[in-house]
């Protein structure tokens, strides 16, 4: 969906430039629009500058993806927004956490997982996983530090 604002009827009431920009905006971001073009009106490098300070203070630039300056003499300015991409994000699954331990039989570095959830429980968090070198049973010992580290001790998972 694109938004057109035209500011040539107003385009000497500095007062309802700022309001329709601002209005403007506000449109785009409530209908998820993904392009809201700026007409400042043929020859009026003044008011185009005046919309271009607009974007770019950090309240505006915050809520939009990129603005692209038309070419030609009309001086139209086409401010894109990225909400499609905000939602693929939402969409991508959780990267996993993952951390080396050294398996205490062979010395082989192993990578594996840590679970928060377990962790967030009580601050350790022990379980038995096989080398995938050596196929021996180690006994990994997670621990939960202050500042959300985590850190991992193995030893061995053999019965005693
Ligand atoms: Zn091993």
């Amino acid at each position: 969906m694109k938004i057109k604002l035209d500011l040539h009827p107003i385009y000497n009431d500095s007062r309802e430039i700022e309001a329709s920009l601002l209005k403007g905006i506000e449109d785009a971001v409530t209908k998820r629009a993904t392009e809201l073009e700026i007409i400042p009106g043929k020859g009026s490098g003044a008011l185009k500058k005046t919309v271009v300070r607009f974007l770019e203070r950090p309240e505006i630039r915050a809520q939009y993806h990129r603005i692209e300056k038309d070419g030609d003499n009309w001086g139209r300015l086409f401010v894109h927004f990225r909400w499609a991409r905000l939602q693929e994000k939402k969409h991508e699954p959780i990267p996993e956490e993952r951390i080396d331990y050294k398996c205490f039989c062979c010395d082989a570095a192993v990578s594996t997982r840590v679970d928060r959830e377990a962790l967030d429980e009580g601050p350790t968090e022990v379980r038995i996983e096989e080398c995938p070198s050596c196929g021996s049973p180690n006994k990994l010992t997670f621990q939960l530090k202050k500042r959300g580290d985590v850190s991992v001790r193995a030893v061995s998972g053999y019965e005693e």
